[in-house]
């Protein structure tokens, strides 16, 4: 199957092709480490995890995938300085914060995740090498990039020079020969700030360089995916572009994606509007996939809109098809049967399988691999309806099939990645948490109302019962006595 990709450079789809056969090199900017991430970070790394999932599992290929974490920056230092620590106190606090965030949401690891000062004599050779080339220049050892030097500035962004140069201005540096060039080195100038030594003087790099530098030493010159959040279009995409096609002499990246923004209840989210949502704060309140299903059920490039009770919606929508696995798993549980499927049943599971990877083969389009998860969920479980108790061996052999084909895709997309059992297990007890109950008090309800009606008082039954609903509470008579579960 064709992969097509929306490519940010060209403003077009494009028919993907790596620039190494079966291999495929990513690169997505990471966190600047000074604090705690928001869902803004959660959308990227969710939106990249996927892609980086369906290169691998559905389209078999070797993927080398980079993360950076940007450990020296302003603002890490700024954190530093009014905490009183030394910077990196506060860049390690928020990379163990971040991955334990990541963990939280079940995002793969990626091959590789440097840490910008691993690669500061890296980033020096390679100011040394622009300023040869005279793409750079050196002022009061400060270091910057000469956008002069490269004609082809602005192509990611395909915005005119002038209204750049123009937007620049407002912040204009005397010492600069254009408004638009950009610090590859910062000199140290107080004594707080954190410095290397190197041919320019005391001081530490820019910002843009070090995604440069790391991933031309991890994935080479020319790589095939970059991608990031469509606010690093401009500047740092653009610049990462000048400096590496700059200093190497060819081209830097193949495909640009960029995904869009996260509005908070239709707002734009940020420091000033006081609306920063964190990673940790959503989970608190809902399962992480919840979270996922939410930022995967539309398409990477679109803006999104949180709010509560949206979320709350993709919990339930989580919860349905934990307990569509569930029954599932129940329905095959030690049955060891062999049949072959009929080839109606095994076109069912094949055409679940080609409609989702087509739908990621249309530049990620995640919203419909989502809902082609619930179109097929649905008509297997009313397969199971319809045929009720009699569901014959064919029957969980093909369920078995199914169950396996859901949860093999849904890995692709990082849900339903939990044992159902361990699922529902952990949501009662958050939910008995959240109302202050404990497993004793359902179950004494339980055996109260298991006596109610062996003593026929049904009316009293069914007053439990509702007690229990309006707890959230929901039972399921079986063979073996009363079983309980959280009410979805
Ligand atoms: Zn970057």
């Amino acid at each position: 199957m064709d992969l097509y990709v929306y490519n940010t450079l060209t403003n077009s789809k494009e028919k993907f092709s790596p620039v190494e056969e079966g291999k495929i090199k990513m690169y997505v900017c990471g966190i600047t480490a000074y604090d705690y991430s928001h869902i803004g970070h959660a959308r990227v790394q969710i939106v990249f995890d996927a892609i980086y999932r369906f290169l691998k599992k559905r389209l078999n290929y070797k993927v080398d995938y980079v993360r950076n974490y940007t450990d020296i920056d302003d603002k890490i230092i700024n954190k530093a300085k009014d905490e009183g620590v030394n910077f990196k106190e506060v860049s390690e606090k928020y990379i163990k914060a971040f991955d334990e965030d990541m963990d939280l949401l079940g995002i793969e690891k990626p091959t590789y995740t440097p840490k910008a000062t691993e690669y500061i004599d890296k980033m020096i050779e390679m100011i040394k090498r622009l300023i040869e080339k005279g793409c750079a220049y050196e002022v009061d050892g400060d270091v910057y990039f000469s956008v002069e030097s490269f004609p082809e500035y602005g192509k990611l962004s395909k915005k005119p020079l002038d209204e750049l140069r123009s937007g620049a201005r407002v912040d204009v540096d005397e010492r600069k020969k254009s408004p638009l060039d950009f610090a590859l080195w910062k000199r140290k100038r107080f004594d707080y700030e954190p410095s290397w030594n190197s041919p320019f003087g005391e001081g530490r790099p820019g910002w843009h360089l070090e995604c440069s530098t790391m991933s031309l030493n991890l994935l080479g010159e020319t790589f095939d995916i970059h991608g990031g959040g469509m606010d690093l279009i401009f500047p740092h995409h653009e610049n990462e572009i000048a400096q590496s096609e700059a200093y190497t002499g060819k081209p830097f990246v193949k495909y640009w994606l960029h995904n869009g923004f996260v509005n908070i209840n239709k707002e734009k989210m940020s420091k000033s509007l006081g609306n920063i949502l964190t990673i940790r704060e959503i989970v608190k309140k809902f399962h992480p996939e919840a979270l996922k299903l939410f930022v995967l059920s539309s398409h990477y490039r679109s803006p999104i809109d949180y709010d509560d009770d949206k979320l709350g919606e993709f919990d339930k929508s989580i919860k349905r098809l934990y307990l569509t696995l569930k029954n599932w798993q129940d329905i095959t549980e030690n049955k060891d049967i062999t049949e072959t499927l009929s080839d109606e049943e095994k076109l069912i599971i094949s055409d679940f399988e080609k409609s989702f990877d087509s739908a990621m083969c249309d530049d990620f389009n995640t919203a419909v691999a989502v809902s082609k998860i619930f179109d097929f969920t649905k008509e297997v479980n009313k397969i199971i309806q319809t045929k009720g108790k009699n569901l014959s061996d064919k029957d969980i052999v093909f369920i078995k099939e199914a169950y396996l084909s859901l949860k093999d895709l849904s890995n692709v997309l990082g849900i339903l990645q939990e044992d159902p059992v361990v699922f529902f297990d952990k949501a009662l007890e958050k939910h008995l948490a959240d109302l202050d109950l404990s497993k004793g008090d359902i179950e004494n309800l339980i055996k109260e109302r298991t006596e109610a009606r062996t003593n026929k008082d049904y009316a009293k039954a069914d007053e439990i019962r509702s007690k229990l609903y309006s707890m959230g509470i929901e039972l399921e008579d079986t063979k073996e006595g009363t079983r309980y579960r959280i009410r979805i």
